[in-house]
């Protein structure tokens, strides 16, 4: 079970006195492709930075899985995070770094291997193992990022922006490749943009927010009027 709840949850900023999250009060269901949407600033990457454990919860409780986690370090909560600058660790292999979040968990040698062959094989990014990061193209950072996360089987994938760094046509290819993965994963995935073309292709729940507000929560064809 891997709902995200969020109650009344809320984000200030130290030095800030306004709130970036205001109230927001939502639940994600089990294995929904939900996609917070509205534009730059309004407090989507706070919001998901807060379900992951990277930021402080000013107010309120954020729940994994039935869990209360907002005590929880990121490292203990059953999700993974990709994100727009890929943020793969330079100086290790592909593998090492899909690897990374394995050996943190104390996970042994021979189920590392299995799960990093595994994922390797479901992003296409088997040849390119022994490569550092910067022998990459950009759209195969973002395979390798995608894999770092899937390789540890969350219950939760936590996505920012992850295809704004791509260029048009890789943009749609990943797209699609990311709809698979969550087809396939039968997991639970919320995702970060400001496009709207992502969010509504993507999502089987649209979250709009503005200045730290959620406005609307629905499906891609009514928020965007579609049939
Ligand atoms: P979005 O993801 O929708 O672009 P963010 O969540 O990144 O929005 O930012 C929401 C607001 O919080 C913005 O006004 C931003 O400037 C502010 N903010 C983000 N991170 C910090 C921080 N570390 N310290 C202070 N303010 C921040
Ligand atoms: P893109 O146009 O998508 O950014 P690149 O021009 O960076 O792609 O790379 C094209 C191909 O060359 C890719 O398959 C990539 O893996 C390979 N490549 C790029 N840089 C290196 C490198 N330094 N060493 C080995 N292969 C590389």
């Amino acid at each position: 079970m891997a709902s995200v709840q969020l109650h009344h949850v809320w984000k200030r900023y130290p030095h800030s006195s306004q709130a970036v999250v205001k109230d927001v009060h939502l639940e994600i269901a089990d294995k929904e492709f939900v996609v917070f949407v509205g534009p730059s600033g309004c407090g989507k990457s706070t919001t998901l930075r807060m379900i992951a454990g990277l930021e402080d919860i000013s107010e309120g409780d954020i729940s994994i899985g039935g869990e209360v986690v907002n005590d929880l370090p990121p490292k203990s909560r059953d999700i993974a995070m990709v994100f727009q600058n890929y943020a793969l660790y330079p100086n290790l292999s592909v593998f090492e770094n899909m690897a990374f979040g394995l050996r943190l968990r104390k996970v042994g040698k021979a189920d590392i291997d299995t799960a990093v062959k595994r994922a390797s094989r479901t992003l296409d990014i088997e040849p390119f193992l022994n490569r550092k990061p910067r022998q990459l193209s950009g759209g195969q950072r973002q395979r390798v990022a995608l894999g770092r996360a899937i390789v540890r089987s969350p219950k939760v994938f936590l996505m920012d922006e992850p295809l704004s760094n791509l260029d048009a046509k890789l943009r749609v290819h990943m797209r699609a490749e990311i709809i698979r993965l969550h087809r396939d994963l039968e997991t639970t995935f919320v995702y970060v943009t400001h496009d709207q073309t992502e969010a509504m292709t993507m999502g089987t729940r649209i979250v709009v927010m503005k200045d730290g507000v959620v406005q609307q929560v629905d499906t891609p064809e009514r928020v965007y009027n579609r049939p």
